[in-house]
């Protein structure tokens, strides 16, 4: 077989001990690879690279496409961006597969039967590091989901599911909430659901979802989850599996792809031949898999599914009573390598003879829309201020290009008019203008000559959102508030006589 070239880095901290170990076994496994070495991390953030990398690594990983990294540590502070969120931004690794299951009864865990995949967006959402601070009081970080973001990961979590032989796929958002954005993401779900009839489908919100996938993790199977909530829980997940030195994940984009362990460099067991090598090992069966090296992958598997039954276990998957012997690093490595042609008793036999790779889905078209621009969001500074105190500053602004104020927000909560006393406020006002109707389109040239009349009168604006419609639906959350007490009025009366009768 013609070797497959691959990127590969072994990385700070447990990274290099566990790179050889993994190597060692899939090579020892018939793993056919040629390996071009990167240097990243640590070392390369200290050269001056801010995104721990080098233009040659760039080269290798574009010309290779398959990358087997080890963990890096991300230095702490300002000026460093993180190499990982770069990579996969970079090389547009939108999907993060993270199979996390229990090997139950030979590694401890209270979820003796979990299998979870959870199948996490990679490139959007609170990633994007779109970060500003617009005050003394606000920092502001964007939380950004597309359509074609939410029409990939979703597509990727059900063929997933159908390729795996998976039975069910959840979704996990916040949608009650974040409206707009979670909500895209819990529509695309639906619709996209829809098109596999064969797989159940559900939606869970993240809060109670994540509390029963921690508490009855066997009620899962696949689960697809924006990022920063697939980042969290996939933490969770191989945690409660056994460890989270266990769990390895694939990175995976229309051209190129990442495997990796879950867990970090772990600096404080460097150097010591301790830490467990299985989730990079794990990472590396799922690359074997993508290039096509299937039976590399299925004996290399095997023989390691026979060590962990052996009780050959390093520190962390260790238990007395459970295990037999406690190893190294490279201890472990030596035990799979000698169970090589191996198979387990227990536990289900990996095979990989039929495993296909996937055909990796692609965004549909965008449909254009009718767009127009019906007001203004202006986010204005204005230190110990007031509702009443922002208005009256705005109040020369009135009427300007067409537009007039109508409410007044802090935090996101509406403080005029009608607001309660009881609002805390910070020293930056979201101050709605819109047309006197509410709704009628009123284009860019006024919001232009808004902003461009605000700074004349001396109002510091910090921000400018437009509200704009998409073929008649409004592109922008409603200001939440308090009830009007007119209504608030109607309403006690009527609780009140209710109470009464
Ligand atoms: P970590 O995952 O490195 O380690 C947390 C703890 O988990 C360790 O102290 C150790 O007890 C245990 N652990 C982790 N991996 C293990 C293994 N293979 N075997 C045995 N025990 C293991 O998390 P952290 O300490 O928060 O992060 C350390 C560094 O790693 C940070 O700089 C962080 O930014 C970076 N990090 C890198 C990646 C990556 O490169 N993909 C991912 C996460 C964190």
């Amino acid at each position: 077989m013609a070797k497959t070239p691959i990127t590969v880095a072994h990385g700070d901290g447990i990274g290099p001990e566990i790179m050889d170990a993994t190597l060692r076994i899939i090579m020892a496994a018939g793993a056919e690879l040629e390996l071009e070495t990167i240097e990243i991390g640590e070392k390369m953030y200290a050269k001056g690279f801010t995104a721990g990398i080098a233009p040659e690594a760039w080269e290798s990983l574009r010309r290779t496409k398959v990358f087997l990294k080890a963990p890096i540590t991300t230095p702490q502070g300002g000026g460093f961006k993180s190499l990982n969120v770069t990579i996969r931004k970079a090389l547009g690794l939108f999907a993060n597969v993270r199979p996390c299951r229990s090997y139950a009864p030979f590694i401890a865990t209270k979820h003796p039967i979990m299998d979870v995949v959870i199948v996490r967006e990679n490139e959007e959402d609170l990633y994007a590091g779109i970060e500003h601070r617009q005050s003394e009081e606000i920092y502001q970080c964007l939380k950004l989901i597309t359509r074609p973001g939410c029409e990939k990961i979703v597509r990727y979590a059900f063929e997933y599911a159908r390729l795996n032989g998976r039975k069910k796929v959840t979704c996990f958002s916040k949608d009650n909430i974040m409206k707009l954005t979670d909500g895209l993401f819990h529509k695309v779900f639906d619709e996209i659901a829809a098109e596999y009839p064969d797989i159940e489908n559900e939606h869970w919100i993240i809060d109670i979802g994540a509390a029963k996938m921690a508490d009855t993790p066997e009620a899962f199977d696949v689960i697809v989850m924006a990022n920063l909530y697939g980042d969290i829980l996939s933490d969770v997940a191989a945690q409660i599996a056994g460890s989270v030195g266990l769990a390895g994940s694939s990175n995976i984009g229309a051209q190129c792809s990442m495997f990796e362990a879950i867990h970090g460099s772990a600096p404080r067991r460097a150097g010591q031949n301790v830490a467990n090598p299985s989730g990079l090992f794990l990472g590396s069966i799922l690359m074997l898999n993508h290039i096509g090296q299937n039976a590399a992958a299925e004996a290399a598997h095997n023989a390691w599914l026979k060590t962990i039954e052996d009780g050959i276990h390093t520190y962390d998957m260790f238990r007395e009573g459970v295990s037999k012997e406690k190893v190294s690093t490279s201890g472990f490595a030596d035990a799979v390598i000698a169970r090589l042609g191996q198979t387990p008793g227990t536990l289900p036999v990996a095979n990989y003879a039929g495993v296909k790779p996937m055909t990796i889905p692609q965004a549909s078209p965008t449909k254009r829309q009718k767009i127009e621009t019906v007001g203004v969001d202006m986010f204005c500074y204005l230190p110990d201020g007031t509702g009443q105190a922002m208005a009256d500053k705005l109040a020369p602004l009135n009427g300007t290009g067409g537009l007039e104020l109508k409410v007044i927000s802090n935090r996101g909560q509406k403080i005029w008019p009608d607001g309660f006393g009881e609002t805390f406020c910070v020293d930056q006002f979201r101050c709605r203008f819109q047309a006197p109707d509410g709704k009628s389109a009123v284009g860019g040239a006024a919001v232009a000559a808004l902003i461009a009349k605000a700074s004349e009168i001396g109002v510091d604006v910090t921000q400018i959102e437009t509200q704009r419609t998409f073929d008649g639906a409004n592109g922008f959350s409603q200001i939440q508030g308090a009830c009007h007490p007119a209504r608030r009025a109607r309403r006690m009366d009527v609780w009140a006589r209710t109470c009464a009768n």
